[in-house]
């Protein structure tokens, strides 16, 4: 039986091991993780005691109910259906429940960052959402506050709702291109080069978006959603950007795992017919072996055993540091391939738990969303390089999930926050429980927990199209795959997890002559097909853009064939004039609408 040796039991490696493993025993895996406690998706999680949150305890625990408990996310690991259609599928597939989760954001700058003051927070966007099945729009509140945030507000609502419409337009016009140059390979190598190079930023540019909505609005929530700095999220490309925008955020209802153990159901699912668990075993070292032509993994313990495939399920640059590592009697490790894992780049950001709002939430509480993003100052419009900072990662904003929102069960608790990359000095730990604010749950402990991201650049898609080229192996490589978040070119999300296992899993089993008579391939069996070895730029926007003229986009298709169509017959300066009356157009109903809400407000508030 071939022996396959995973490392890394994030998403991305349990879904590998899930593929291997279900229906058929014809695989020997075992799975090394250097968490020791839990799998690696689910190793920052922790329970929370609902009673206690509820106040329903008494301080004493004489006489308590068996403790009712929930597992707490961390990483939060929401996501929206039409983003991540193979991990809905995989949900569905594995039976766990699904749960709405509260989408609403809050933008506040921190005026003043010296950690010897009180933090000060001056929000200026927050929203509540229109909900219809379809559509999930931003709806500001103005009620409380008509000044000097009214204006942009109207801004970004206004550019929100043009880049929305423009991201699906955009999609729709993958189909188009692909179709066109589809009989013509060379034209279709420099359409894709092209769109390669071209950064979110060159796009906003080239299309007249508003520099308030982009440096206060559009670059502060993705890189609250990509862990990076305001600067990185304008490099990332633009194809990749727009795509997130058409299917994602814009438009869509938030999900969760829901349950009681959270993502952890999800990970015991996975990982449940593997052969062999090494947790608390990091892997130091995996070469193919000169004369036995087998892999060789080393771990942390100086173990070392022999496997006919190694599946990387970790990131690209602990990829890299492991095959560096080569001994005296390997074969040599393709220098492409040790190149192209370096070149990914990484950003570190940590995850801090808590219950302290100051200085995290805005400081009125009618501001509240479930996800509130801070910048700094010296974040707004300046490089990260400039940005002088104290605490958390240069020119990347801090964003505070309110726990108690996104997770129904915790609504009636007491305050739980989760807060990506905090700016400003942690809360000291808690102390002791109060009776008029239930304070006794287990939040793990006051300091931070790491992660590294992959930070997008225009380089990206050239090296994911390299990389392709190494699954499964050159000569010297037989039998070595890459899965992960990153080995997608989307945003580097659970979706990718999903897709590079079952894909990677794909190309073991059809090396095997069995794929048709696996289960698993078929999640992904419209997807994958046209998936090119080293093409997978390509495969992704050929992909995305057939889902865009499916029939939930039909009526977006109508109202864009009728938009292409007037846009052709203008000249360029009358469609800037256009965009420049939209605007406008934006900004006065804007500030009627806020003059109407706030005029009703007052006139509600009479006796
Ligand atoms: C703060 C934050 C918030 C996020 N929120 C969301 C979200 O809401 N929705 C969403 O879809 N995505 C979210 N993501 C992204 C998503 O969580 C990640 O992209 C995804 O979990 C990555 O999974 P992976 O399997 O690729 O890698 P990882 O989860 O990084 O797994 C790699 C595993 O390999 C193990 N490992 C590494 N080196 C070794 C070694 N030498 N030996 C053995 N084991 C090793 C690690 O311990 C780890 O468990 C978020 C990410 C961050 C950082």
């Amino acid at each position: 039986m071939p022996r396959v040796a995973i490392v890394g039991s994030g998403l991305g490696g349990l879904v590998t091991a899930h593929a291997l493993t279900n229906d058929h025993n014809d695989y020997e895996v075992h799975v090394y993780e250097k968490h020791r406690a839990s799998y690696g998706m689910d190793a920052s999680s922790f329970w929370v005691d609902l009673e206690a949150i509820d106040g329903s305890d008494t301080d004493s625990d004489q006489g308590r109910q068996p403790s009712r408990r929930v597992r707490v996310d961390v990483p939060v690991r929401g996501f929206f259906r039409d983003y991540y259609p193979s991990l809905v599928k995989l949900y569905e597939h594995l039976d766990i429940t699904l749960v709405p989760a509260s989408h609403t954001i809050s933008l506040s700058i921190l005026s003043d960052n010296d950690p010897q003051k009180q933090p000060s927070l001056d929000t200026y966007f927050s929203h509540s959402s229109i909900q219809l099945p379809w559509l999930n729009m931003p709806f500001p509140y103005p009620r409380h506050r008509i000044g000097k945030w009214t204006t942009s507000a109207a801004i970004c609502v206004g550019e929100w709702v043009r880049l929305g419409v423009h991201a699906r337009w955009w999609l729709r016009q993958q189909t188009r291109n692909n179709s066109d140059t589809s009989n013509d390979s060379s034209n279709k190598t420099t359409t894709m080069a092209s769109k390669r190079t071209e950064t979110l930023q060159m796009f906003l540019d080239r299309h007249h978006y508003h520099p308030l909505f982009i440096n206060t609005f559009l670059a502060p929530v993705l890189a609250s959603i990509c862990t990076c700095s305001l600067e990185a999220t304008l490099q990332m490309p633009s194809s990749i950007a727009l795509d997130f925008l058409a299917r994602g955020i814009m438009t869509q209802q938030a999900w969760k795992v829901g349950g009681e153990k959270g993502v952890g159901l999800v990970c015991d699912k996975l990982g449940q017919h593997v052969s062999r668990w090494r947790r608390g075993v990091g892997v130091v070292s995996v070469w193919k072996h000169k004369q036995t032509d087998q892999w060789m993994v080393r771990d942390s313990e100086g173990k070392e055993e022999a496997f006919d495939i190694v599946v990387f399920a970790t990131q690209a640059n602990q990829a890299y540091h492991i095959l560096r590592n080569q001994p005296s009697n390997a074969q040599p490790i393709p220098d492409g391939l040790l190149d192209t894992l370096r070149s990914f780049t990484y950003a570190p950001t940590s995850v801090l738990t808590h219950r302290q709002p100051n200085g995290f939430m805005p400081t009125d509480k009618r501001d509240w969303g479930s996800i509130n993003v801070v910048i700094r100052e010296n974040d707004h419009l300046v490089s990260a390089k400039k940005a002088q900072d104290s605490f958390g990662e240069p020119g990347q904003p801090m964003a505070t999930c309110w726990m108690n929102e996104m997770m129904s069960v915790l609504a009636k608790g007491a305050d739980l926050f989760q807060t990506v990359n905090p700016i400003i000095p942690p809360p000291s730990p808690p102390t002791t429980p109060s009776k008029s604010k239930p304070s006794r749950f287990t939040v793990p402990s006051t300091s931070p927990v790491s992660f590294a991201r992959i930070t997008l650049t225009p380089d990206t898609p050239r090296l994911l199209n390299q990389l392709d080229r190494y699954q499964g192996g050159t000569r010297h490589s037989q039998g070595l795959y890459f899965v992960g978040s990153y080995v997608y070119p989307g945003v580097p999300l659970l979706e990718g997890c999903v897709v590079s296992g079952v894909r990677a899993a794909g190309m073991v089993l059809q090396d095997k002559q069995k794929a048709t008579s696996r289960k698993v391939v078929e999640w992904l069996e419209p997807d994958v097909t046209g998936w090119k070895q080293g093409h997978i730029m390509e495969w992704y926007l050929q992909g995305r853009g057939r889902q865009a003229t499916s029939s939930r986009f039909s009526l977006f298709s109508l109202l864009f064939d009728i938009l292409d169509y007037l846009l052709s017959l203008l000249p360029d300066e009358i469609v800037i004039l256009a965009i420049r009356l939209w605007q406008t157009l934006f900004l006065v109903l804007y500030w009627l609408w806020a003059i109407f809400h706030v005029a009703c407000s007052i006139i509600y508030r009479r006796p």
